[in-house]
């Protein structure tokens, strides 16, 4: 074989005659093969003294016949590849073993000639037996990776779960006595005094806010949530009306078009769009914002886009935005990194994606898709 791992083979063979033909007659290919006597003896040497990459079995053996022997060799996971061996003119045997999963048959001629045939049946056989184990091993490998990944995402929603809850109650404790210390004792404090207070305060507030931040993104649950057909048009009205006092601050412009019913997640899906409508009123400098929302029909998915005509984000930057904490506007704009992060784990959910275009000055489109359907999160 091409890829130099010899073929071993089991040949289930009553004739000793026609064994002896065969082993000189495959003598320069270089196989190992192991012979058995009859149908119950190959079924034992199968079960024992395997793994063969190839079983030849004889129709006519006494005890077992070749198709009793099939069927029990067809019980095997994964299923061995057989060669059935009928005689000629048996078209139904052969019909017969394919049926009941044979790989493939060689009809014997009294004078030999089909020896000539049986390396070729043989090797293309053991390729594509060989193919399918390496595709039932990569496939098995996937899994593993699968579950791998699922645990370890788990793992980390709870670490995150778990640490950002425990955070806040020290929090609490300095955040208590700050104010306590800056109540009583406010007036004994000097300018400077009051001034670093105030820092403690303002740094325990907007730890908090990560901290609540952290504690909503962990609790974007990946397993089952419910979903539903949504009409992707009124979630938008709805999140318009929440964003009043914000769009009506900015005098921000929201439109959008027709949208479509998708299926997904109400919450996640109200937090994605709003999330994405608050950013792109807030990261806009001297102008009136003004945001369109569209949908786009593809092959297998809606993808719905976002646009606005604010400060732009340099394409550099365009994956970095929507990791956790990252922010490229810290001074000037309040946030705090996790609403990107958090619409990025609501997309991966729904089994879409998530990507922004850009230019630094010219406004963003933020673009994600919904996969048609959806199946059930697991
Ligand atoms: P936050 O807004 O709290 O900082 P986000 O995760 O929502 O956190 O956004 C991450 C960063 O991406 C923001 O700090 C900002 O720099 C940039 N960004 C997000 N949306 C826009 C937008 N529409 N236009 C320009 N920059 C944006």
């Amino acid at each position: 074989m091409e890829n130099g791992t010899p073929i071993r083979i089991l040949y289930m063979e009553d004739d000793p005659g026609l064994v002896r033909l065969f082993e000189k007659r495959m003598a320069k290919k270089g196989y190992l093969i192991s012979i058995a006597p009859n149908g119950r003896e190959g079924l034992r040497m199968f079960s024992e003294e395997g793994p063969f990459d190839m079983l030849l079995v004889d129709y006519q053996m006494p005890e077992l016949n070749g198709l009793q022997v099939l069927e029990e060799l067809m019980t095997n996971e994964p299923r061995p590849a057989v060669i059935m061996l009928t005689g000629a003119g048996n078209e139904e045997i052969a019909v017969e073993s394919m049926k009941k999963g044979a790989y493939d048959y060689i009809q014997k001629d009294i004078d030999g000639r089909y020896f000539r045939l049986l390396p070729i049946v043989i090797e293309e056989s053991v390729k594509r037996y060989r193919m399918e184990a390496e595709k039932r091993r990569m496939q098995q490998e996937l899994k593993k990776y699968a579950q791998e990944l699922e645990r370890s995402n788990k793992e980390l929603q709870q670490f995150a779960y778990v640490v950002s809850h425990d955070l806040k109650e020290p929090l609490h404790t300095i955040q208590g006595f700050a104010k306590y210390i800056e109540e009583t004792y406010g007036e004994d404090l000097d300018e400077q005094g009051n001034e670093f207070l105030g820092y403690i305060i303002e740094g325990t507030q907007r730890m908090e806010r990560l901290i609540e931040g952290l504690l909503e993104y962990s609790r974007v649950k990946f397993k089952g949530i419910k979903l539903k057909d949504i009409d992707s048009g009124a979630l938008v009205d709805n999140v318009v009306k929440d964003l009043k006092a914000t769009i009506d601050k900015r005098c921000a412009k929201v439109t959008y078009e027709a949208l479509p019913t998708i299926r997904g997640n109400e919450r996640q899906l109200n937090r994605l769009f709003q999330n994405l409508i608050d950013n792109a009123i807030k990261y806009c400098r001297d102008r009136k914002p003004q945001v369109h929302i569209r949908a786009e029909k593809q092959e297998n998915a809606w993808q719905f886009s976002v646009q606005d005509n604010g400060i732009g984000i340099d394409p550099r930057y365009g994956e970095k935005i929507f990791a956790i904490f990252q922010r490229l506007h810290s001074k000037e704009f309040t946030g705090d990194g996790l609403g990107l992060a958090i619409c990025k784990k609501i997309v991966e959910n729904h089994r879409g994606e998530i990507w922004v275009k850009s230019r630094y000055g010219e406004g963003a489109t933020f673009y994600f898709t919904i996969p048609d359907r959806v199946k059930h999160i697991s």
